[in-house]
């Protein structure tokens, strides 16, 4: 990874590194951080002369080569101080960042997700969200529907709050690039599909767009998922948010194996943000609350909740998982006290 002097190349200087790059086979790629661009180096990058040219350069840092599975996540790259921004807000600095909503948006009954969004904004929650495409266990069960983007987009104009969204392949993507979507949400079962990471990473490069990547409940390793967002960064765009959300095999009781302990491991190896959701994770709103101070307390920077104004009339996860926007307050209430006494004696 090259780290110029000032924060960012001109095109000139980016000129006369790719030269030296095509020398040995190898080109340059441009990650804009927040308050610098690094620019990664493609190809078989195991070349020392490449490294001593580049390096020799008057406007270059260093060059780093990191020994790492993952250079880019690596809390040791270049990327470190990178700092995730959603709106207003910078993600893990000083309170934790709420993403709230439903399961699934109803596109038949708009004012309830409306109602629920401004409902969720006057608790605090940060962000909201909402299955405009769903992937479903069972072929038969509703699947998801454009006009539901709509809505959510509706939700952000009246509230002024990022909205995150689920994509699972490259139309819905476009279509949710096209609508501005704030965090681009890759589900547990994409969570580990290559082609559909890299298209992700790279139409939402150099952008502000976020990406939510769920940990696949088949992933086993830490390694194994910050690997996967290294896709996303490697095409372009370092605006990651880690979410652990439940694997297999369950828990007796719960919906899968809650894994917000994995979070001290991943903030040991990369820079990223951890985003917990623990409403996939435990699966039934009564133990939503004890999850997500469990996973504040682990050191996690924000979580991802399913929320509804009314769940019994919710669709998908709803009517078992969501938690009111009342449980919500006092959760965020909750959530808040943890973050702040959690380092403290
Ligand atoms: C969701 O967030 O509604 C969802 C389907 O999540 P996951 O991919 O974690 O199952
Ligand atoms: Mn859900």
């Amino acid at each position: 990874m090259i780290i110029p002097k000032g924060s960012k190349l001109t095109g000139e200087q980016i000129a006369q590194v790719e030269r030296i790059a095509n020398d040995f086979d190898c080109s340059i790629l441009e990650i804009q951080g927040r308050n610098r661009c690094v620019y990664a180096i493609l190809g078989d990058e195991d070349r020392e002369v490449m490294f001593k040219r580049i390096a020799g350069l008057s406007f270059i840092r260093r060059v780093d080569m990191i020994e790492s599975p993952y250079k880019l996540m690596d809390k040791r790259s270049g990327l470190s101080d990178h700092v995730v921004k959603l709106g207003m807000e910078e993600i893990g600095k000083s309170f934790p960042f709420i993403i709230g909503g439903p399961c699934t948006i109803d596109p038949d009954q708009p004012n309830l997700y409306l109602e629920t969004a401004h409902a969720l904004k006057e608790c605090g929650v940060n962000a909201l969200r909402g299955g405009v495409w769903k992937p479903r266990t069972n072929p038969y069960s509703y699947q998801g529907d454009s006009k539901a983007l709509e809505i959510i987009v509706q939700a952000r104009d009246e509230t002024s709050l990022p909205i995150d969204v689920e994509v699972m392949d490259l139309e819905q993507l476009k279509i949710a690039l096209e609508a501005k979507v704030d965090i681009l949400q890759i589900g547990t079962r994409n969570a580990l599909n290559y082609s559909l990471l890299k298209e992700v990473g790279r139409l939402s490069a150099g952008s502000d767009t976020s990406i939510l990547l769920k940990r696949g409940r088949h992933v086993a390793s830490p390694d194994e998922f910050i690997a996967a967002a290294e896709y996303l960064v490697a095409e372009g765009n370092p605006n990651i948010l880690l979410c652990p959300r439940g694997t297999t095999p369950a828990l007796d009781g719960y919906r899968n194996h809650p894994d917000e302990s994995i979070t001290p491991l991943l903030k040991n190896r990369t820079w990223a943000p951890v985003i917990v959701d623990p409403s996939h994770s435990v699966g039934h709103s009564d133990f939503v609350k004890a999850c997500s101070i469990s996973a504040i307390a682990y050191g996690a920077d924000g979580l991802c909740i399913e929320s509804h104004i009314e769940p019994s009339k919710g669709i998908g996860d709803d009517p078992k998982q969501a938690i009111t926007p009342t449980v919500m307050k006092d959760l965020i209430a909750c959530c808040q006290s943890v973050w702040e006494n959690r380092y403290k004696a």
